[in-house]
Order: structure tokens, then sequence, then C-alpha cells
């Protein structure tokens, strides 16, 4: 058992990213902030490392690239003749940030993110061991839930953690740093079964939020006022990744948004919630008609897809003068064939009605920014370039975004019989800029072809 000095001091790393390519659109580990933010609350030394903690050439909106630094590709991404780099800070930066600890830490927590960037988490794996020895490592977050067992096999973590929610964490930290925690006392919505997130029950005090205090410059920060979606769609990993659907009180919403905003000055927030629109009358209406309201002045933005299905006038009023400026929507085709099998979200009436409203409200066809997904299993080009015609022409404008298979969603199994890669085994593989369901019928060329002819209009 591991030696615990009280109060016991967690270090919690963030990795960076590895990929072909990375952007920082308003990226903070949520789920890691709000662990910080709780552990600290029942007496936890809590120090954060966030190696994606970097925006060069920062835009209007707080957004802009990550530093980055080539690196050699991993051996079955060998053939890609693309360019492979770490995003984030420099690993100078991170030994100093190391260095500078003091005491050393009881525990180390690491998260990841997609489940094809686990190289950034395996070096710095190393590196905290080479670092703090005999210290416990433990791994969580989206990769290591989605591929559990290759984490177990291959990542060095002392510990991978695919539970879901806080308390189960709370448990296994009080079981490894011999501190008493109850996780069953904690208040209702933390302690629910798989209900990792306040509910209208759960009275959030500001010690409960997520720790951004302890980032040294807080230009931008992300809030999810919900957690998992109610809908199926069969390409998505929500459902996996969270049991149920949970919402937070919409008051206590507006109370974090005022005090980041008012207290630390943040005039950027990005909404990472999956399904923010579902049932607006009970969520997100009262949500911004409470910061209208009390005067908050903030740039909103939902790099998530937004429902196009909830956006009658109202709320697209709200969005507009309540001040989000970077609006998606999830259509992802307009292919009415593959909009059912894939989960039936969203028809094509319901979009054009959608972006009617926006217009009406204010948004120009650049504003409304589309998702279509490139590379379906199966999917041939025509469709693509079908929906790109029908976004432009209802005055939106078409982003493209490559689909990435995910380990136990429904469409994972159809992906894996159409890939010409092993995507069961090697998580590489599952990058979306590979094009891991390319075929005759939808080549990387033709992927590439489509992007630059959006590129040029
Ligand atoms: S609506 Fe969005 S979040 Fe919900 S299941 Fe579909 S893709 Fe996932």
């Amino acid at each position: 058992m591991f030696h615990v000095k009280h109060p016991p001091h967690l270090l919690l790393i963030n990795p960076w990213i590895t990929d072909f390519a990375a952007y920082n659109f308003w990226v903070r580990p949520l789920g890691l902030l709000s662990i910080a933010g709780l552990l600290r609350k029942i007496g936890f030394r809590v120090t954060l490392i966030d190696c994606l903690d970097s925006v060069i050439k920062k835009r209007e909106f707080g957004d802009g690239k990550f530093y980055k630094v080539k690196i050699e590709k991993p051996s079955p991404l060998k053939s890609i003749e693309r360019n492979y780099s770490q995003y984030g800070i420099p690993e100078e930066m991170l030994l100093k940030k190391l260095s500078f600890i003091g005491e050393k830490p009881d525990l180390i927590g690491i998260s990841s993110g997609m489940t094809y960037w686990y190289p950034g988490v395996f070096k710095l794996i190393e590196i905290a061991k080479k670092f703090f020895k005999e210290i416990p490592i433990v791994l969580g977050g989206i990769y290591a839930t989605l591929c559990y067992e290759h984490a177990k096999r291959h990542s060095g973590a002392d510990i991978v953690f695919n539970g879901r929610g806080e308390s189960e964490v709370l448990r296994l930290i009080s079981q490894l740093t011999r501190l008493e925690v109850n996780p069953d006392s904690l208040p209702a919505g933390a302690s629910a079964q798989a209900g990792e997130f306040p509910n209208s029950q759960f009275a959030i005090s500001n010690e409960d939020y997520p720790a951004f205090d302890l980032y040294p410059r807080l230009d931008y920060l992300c809030i999810a006022t919900s957690r998992g979606c109610p809908l199926r769609c069969t390409y998505c990993g929500s459902k996996f990744l969270t049991n149920g659907f949970y919402r937070r009180d919409p008051l206590k919403v507006v109370d974090e948004i005022e005090y980041w905003t008012t207290q630390y000055q943040v005039n950027n927030i990005a909404f990472y919630d999956d399904a923010l629109l579902i049932e607006p009358s009970y969520h997100f209406i009262p949500i911004m008609k409470g910061i209208i309201r009390r005067g908050i002045h903030c740039d909103f933005h939902t790099p998530n897809g937004l429902h196009i299905k909830e956006i009658d006038q109202e709320v697209a009023d709200l969005l507009f003068q309540g001040g989000f400026k970077t609006i998606r929507l999830g259509l992802e085709t307009s292919n009415e064939a593959t909009q059912i099998e894939t989960g039936g979200k969203v028809d094509n009436q319901d979009f054009k009605r959608a972006v009617r409203n926006l217009k009406r409200a204010g948004y120009s066809d650049e504003e409304i920014g589309v998702y279509i997904m490139v590379g379906l299993p199966g999917q041939r080009v025509g469709e693509v370039k079908e929906s790109i015609a029908y976004v432009k022409e209802a005055g939106a404008k078409p982003i493209l975004v490559e689909y990435s298979p995910i380990p136990h969603t429904p469409l994972f199994e159809k992906a894996k019989q159409m890939s010409p890669f092993d995507l069961e085994n090697e998580p590489l593989f599952q990058n979306n800029s590979i094009l891991p369901c390319q075929w005759e019928g939808f080549t990387l060329a033709d992927c590439r072809r489509l992007k630059e002819e959006l590129r040029r209009g």
C-alpha cells in the first residue's frame, strides 16, 4: 500500500494530442477539472498540468492553433503521407512544471481523449513514471473507457479506470490514498448511479465548479449543462460514455456562468453538452433568459453540433440575443435513408426550418456552420456532394467532418467490416484523418478533392 501524507496531494495531468491535425476550439479537460473541484472540496491538495493549455495565433474568440512539434509517426501509420505532430505545450515546459511541483504527489491521475491519441498519453505516463517513481498512476478518460483492454495492456498505467461518474472516481481515490471518502454521502446529483452530474437537487456552491482557477490565465473555458443524450445515433459514443441523460438546474448554470464572467472576466465559453437543446422549454430557454435578464455579456460557442429539431424561432432568437457566436448544426447528411438508418435525429424539413429561423434571428450564411459527415461505412462520394449542395442551397455553411469509428457503437461493427484497417485491435486506425472506412466508392483522394472544392467555394 502507499504511504499517504495528510492532506493527500493529487497531481492531475491532461496529455498532449498526437495526430495529423488538431486545433484548439476552446479545449479544456472538463472531466478532470470537475474531479479536481470535488477533490479539493473534500480536502485534497490538487496540482494541475494541462499539456493542451496552449493557443498560438489566437483568434477573435480565443480559439487558435496549438503549439506543435513534428514527431515520428507510430509504425501502424507509417504509410500515411502526412506529417504527424505532438500538439500542446513543449516537452521542456512539462518537465519544468513537474520539477516545480515541490512535494511529491500521493497519486497521479491522467486523462485521455480520442482513442487514437494514445501515443501522447503513453509518453506522458512514461515521463511521469520516471519523474515520480513508485507513485501510482491512474489513467481515465475517453480512450481508457472505450479501449479499456488496450489501455490495460499497453499504457503502463498502474490502474486503468473505466468507470463513469465522480462517485466511482472518489471511491477509487479513497481506496488508493486510504483517505476515508464516502461517495454515498455526497449530495444526490454527485452520488447517483452514474449521475456524474449535479442535477437540480444538487445545490452547487462555487467550490463545486470545475477547478478552472488552477489555470494561470483563463481566456476561455467550457461548461456542460447536461451529460449524455437521450437520442441514439448509431455512430455516437455518448450512450456508452454516459449512462443516462442528466441535466443541471438552469438557474445554477446561469450562476456558474455569472461567476466565471464576473470573477474571472472570462469572455468566451464553449458549451460541451451533447444535447444542449433537448426539451428547450425546461432547460435552454430558462438558461438563456437568465443570462439575458442578469445582463451577462459573454461570447458563447457550441463546437458540438446542436439538435436541429429543437431550433424554433424562440430558440433561434435566444441563441442570437444571448451571444452565441459560433453555432454548429449536426445535420451529418441530407440523404434521408442515411438519416433514418443512423438514428433519425433530424430530417431535411427540420433543417430548412432551423436555418430559416436562425436567419430571421440575425445569423448570416457564414455563421451557420453545418456538420456533414464524410466517409461513413459504405457511403459514396455522391452523397456528400449532394449534402454540401443541399446545405449551401439552404443558405448555410457546410463543414466536412470525417467519420471516426467509435468502439462500442452500433456502427462500429459495420465499420470493421467495411474498413481496410484493423479497427478492432489498433485504435490508431480509428483516426478520422486517415478516412478509416475508405473504399473504391469513396477514397482519400475523393475526400481531399471535396475539401479543396469547398475551400475554393
Ligand atoms: S444526437 Fe448527437 S449526442 Fe445524441 S446520440 Fe446523436 S450524435 Fe450523439
